[in-house]
């Protein structure tokens, strides 16, 4: 090589070495996870703006009452257009939500139960009274005529007076053909590798929405709600001990819906 061509390749090389790295990301692309927060909301490089509207709103219209929007379906006050998109879309990816408060550091599962009982034990603050009006309205809603949206919608006010907020911007609801006699399933948060927006993932069974009570419905949310709540506290929700029928119990008490039994939060293999 030409003494000019190796003085070329050596200072590109040095270029090279010494160009600014975004801190944020590893060689590979992917956030440091240097904390639960970061874990939570890893931010990706190719982070698209906002397309999340339009992507749910050019479904074919045989799915499209499986998700839910501002516009249509069962009207729910309070609920923005954001926050039904990070309930529903596996891909969005809100930015600046990294000082969301969590516990510092994993519990024991009994911490984690004492929490809960403790918080659902506590009085009503004024935004979890608010949450409890706007859950009595929508319970009150005729069941033939509430569509599958409106328990998307209910999440967040379900999670703040139910969860003490834990579980906000932390899960991914999805209305989905579940397989055998399975009402519900939650998963943990996956591995990051297949969506930037990594939540944990509560899937409930689209023939349930036909074949079971309205409260069987609201049951079955609550019983995932209280797994995605353990994946938070403890990142292990896979059992249902005697203390998680318990707290079933506990929070079917606390939503006090007339007509919502213990036995409609508690399913078969609580018992
Ligand atoms: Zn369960």
């Amino acid at each position: 090589m030409a003494l000019w061509d190796t003085l070329c390749e050596n200072v590109r090389a040095l270029i090279d070495s010494t160009a600014p790295v975004d801190a944020r990301y590893d060689a590979n692309g992917t956030a440091p996870r240097t904390s639960l927060q970061q874990r939570d909301w890893p931010q990706s490089p190719q982070r698209e703006r906002d397309p999340t509207h339009e992507r749910l709103d050019n479904q074919p219209t045989s799915i499209s009452k499986w998700i839910a929007r501002l516009e249509s379906g069962t009207f729910y006050p309070d609920i923005t257009r954001e926050e039904l998109s990070i309930i529903q879309d596996r891909r969005y990816l809100p930015s600046g939500r990294y000082d969301y408060p969590r516990p510092d550091q994993l519990l024991s599962k009994n911490e984690a139960y004492g929490r809960l009982r403790a918080f659902l034990s506590g009085p009503e603050n004024d935004s979890e009274r608010h949450a409890h009006n706007n859950l009595e309205r929508a319970w009150s809603v005729p069941a033939n005529s509430v569509t599958p949206d409106l328990y998307i919608k209910i999440f967040n006010d379900l999670d703040e007076l139910l969860f003490d907020g834990q579980l906000c911007n932390r899960v991914l609801v999805t209305w989905e053909d579940l397989h055998g006699d399975l009402l519900g399933n939650t998963s943990s948060r996956s591995n990051g590798n297949c969506c930037p927006a990594d939540r944990i993932h509560i899937q409930l069974d689209r023939n349930m929405f036909y074949e079971e009570s309205k409260a069987k419905v609201w049951g079955t949310l609550v019983h995932e709600m209280l797994h995605a709540y353990m994946f938070v506290m403890t990142d292990d929700a896979s059992a249902h001990p005697r203390e998680f029928g318990n707290a079933c119990r506990a929070l079917g008490r606390a939503l006090g819906l007339q007509g919502l039994r213990g036995d409609d939060v508690i399913h078969d293999e609580d018992r």
